[in-house]
């Protein structure tokens, strides 16, 4: 990556870190040989289901920033992931200044929409996410489904596909390189 484009990409992440936090992903895949390294860093990793076999999110490592970022051990798909916005940025397709107003502005969303999802087990906002979607697609005849918050969900979602390329629900962090 040229020195600009790292410069760029290291901001936008910084002020971001919605690909560590749970809020665009449920879970992270990484490669058979990189488990046991990544558990052994402080990840949460899940391997009974040969199909799950990663880390979940919110990545415990994250605190504002990547705590792990220099460890040998970095797992590959967290160091080669790129968001669409990111490789917007770093192909001089979109101006820093418009990716980081993008990103408060999806982060006020999630923090409006954060305070009504109900709760889930673990805490996985995406999940919650998924979860109020679709309770809201087949309704218990006693509840009324809060149609401004639908809108919120359903736009956030929008908004995932369109700035950040995540198209679908099951999306997962892949590795892309
Ligand atoms: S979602 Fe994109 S901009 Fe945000 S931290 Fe991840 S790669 Fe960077």
């Amino acid at each position: 990556m040229h020195k600009t484009d790292e410069l760029q990409a290291n901001i936008l992440c910084k002020s971001c870190g919605l690909c560590c936090t749970g809020h665009l992903f449920i879970w992270v895949r990484l490669k058979a040989v990189e488990l046991d390294r990544s558990q052994a860093l402080g990840l949460n990793v899940i391997r009974s289901d040969p199909r799950q076999r990663g880390f979940t999110q919110p990545c415990p490592l994250w605190q504002g920033q990547c705590t792990i970022y220099t460890s040998p051990d970095y797992p590959r798909v967290c160091r080669t992931y790129q968001c669409r916005l990111l490789i917007e940025v770093n192909n001089g397709d979109t101006p820093l200044k418009d990716a980081l107003s993008s990103i408060e502005q999806v982060k006020g969303t999630i923090r409006e929409l954060e305070t009504h999802l109900p709760v889930a087990s673990n805490n996985n906002f995406r999940e919650r996410l998924v979860a109020y979607i679709e309770s809201t697609e087949r309704p218990a005849r006693h509840e009324k489904t809060d149609s401004e918050l639908r809108q919120k969900a359903e736009s956030l979602l929008d908004f995932y596909e369109k700035v950040f390329g995540i198209k679908d629900l099951l999306d997962r962090l892949q590795e892309q390189r």
